[in-house]
């Protein structure tokens, strides 16, 4: 997965730790990264849920860490993506993330038909988060 970069070089997407308020870490995060000029992006489709955990964590947060992949659907899709082949392929991801959309579509049919609200409403979040990134 790779973007251009404003300076013309090519940033490619990895999984990377980011740091918040200084005492919070934050693992596995997808952001494209440019080996030229040192730039990082936080990939898109993401942004809205890192800002959401951003906001949940408050402005003075205890120092801990997060794995970003263990709380965010698609995250976790590339982590496992990442860890059987580099650099990340698109083909890959886009076939591993409709996997995990299936599963998820059956166990929403089972909550469903259990007339499980509150795990229905748990994997409806799920399955936005993987769609999320096509959105952006
Ligand atoms: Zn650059």
């Amino acid at each position: 997965m790779y973007k251009r970069c404003i300076c013309g070089e090519t940033m490619a997407l990895g999984l990377r730790k980011v740091f918040y308020s200084k005492t919070v870490s934050i693992a596995g995060v997808p952001v494209y990264a440019c080996s030229h000029c040192s730039r990082n992006e936080v990939y898109p489709g993401v942004k809205s849920d890192l800002s959401r955990l951003l906001t949940d964590l408050g402005a003075k947060p205890l120092p801990r860490e997060i794995r970003f992949d263990e709380v965010h659907e698609w995250a976790g899709m590339l982590s496992q993506a990442a860890s059987s082949s580099m650099p990340l392929s698109a083909a890959r991801i886009a076939r591993l993330t409709e996997e995990r959309t299936n599963e998820l579509l059956d166990l929403l049919l089972i909550a469903a038909s259990l007339g499980d609200l509150a795990w229905k409403r748990e994997l409806e979040g799920r399955l936005s988060q993987l769609n999320g990134q096509y959105i952006s």
